[in-house]
């Protein structure tokens, strides 16, 4: 039986044109990121049909469906510990993400940056300090840099990273409960690009 490409499980579906293999628990994240991009193109098209309503004068007929409501399944992460409470305080995509690169760079042979990544990520998540705007972004973020983190040494792009470590750090700065880790990670998170 193939095993998952994201974890040690064996595969039971095979995701898009690559056939990527996934486990059950993986396929269930999967789908879960799919529905929520079609749940967000929906009511973009909602909108755009408002708008022509709103132009138009005119009453379109046959639509307005209740958009669905965005189910949560009990996230799985490999890497990441979130505890229950948490879960749906962040989008659990960029979670998701965030956690296979923490498994890619781990497997690449970084352990400490893997483990920065892991770190930062479990103490946003789980702040007190910081509002719901700013524990979302802090995420997209480290999303973002773990992504790009994910290729060889060489290959990753400083300019890209700059800003987002920047804007990291101001996000960062203001959560008193989080000024420890982060002294720690984001040092280890910048020296992968090269920064300071
Ligand atoms: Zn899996």
């Amino acid at each position: 039986m193939p095993k998952c490409s994201q974890c040690d499980r064996p595969a039971l579906y095979a995701i898009g044109g690559q056939q990527i293999p996934l486990c059950l628990q993986c396929g269930a994240i999967h789908q879960s990121v799919v529905d929520r991009q079609l749940a967000a193109l929906e009511r973009q098209v909602e909108t755009a049909l408002d708008d022509m309503e709103m132009v138009s004068g005119m009453k379109l007929p046959g639509r307005r469906r209740p958009s669905p409501p965005v189910i949560l399944p009990g996230a799985t992460f490999h890497n990441i510990n979130i505890k229950n409470s948490n879960v749906g305080v962040v989008n659990t995509g960029e979670l998701h993400q965030v956690d296979t690169a923490v498994s890619v760079i781990g497997n690449q042979g970084e352990p400490q940056l893997a483990g920065a990544l892991k770190a930062l990520t479990e103490a946003v998540v789980a702040s007190t300090a910081m509002d719901a705007a700013a524990r979302q972004e802090t995420i997209e973020l480290l999303s973002a840099l773990g992504s790009e983190a994910t290729v060889q040494k060489a290959q990753r792009r400083a300019g890209v990273a700059r800003p987002l470590l920047g804007r990291l750090r101001e996000l960062l700065s203001v959560a008193a409960d989080l000024s420890s880790v982060a002294q720690v990670a984001v040092p280890i998170i910048a020296a992968a690009f090269g920064a300071q």
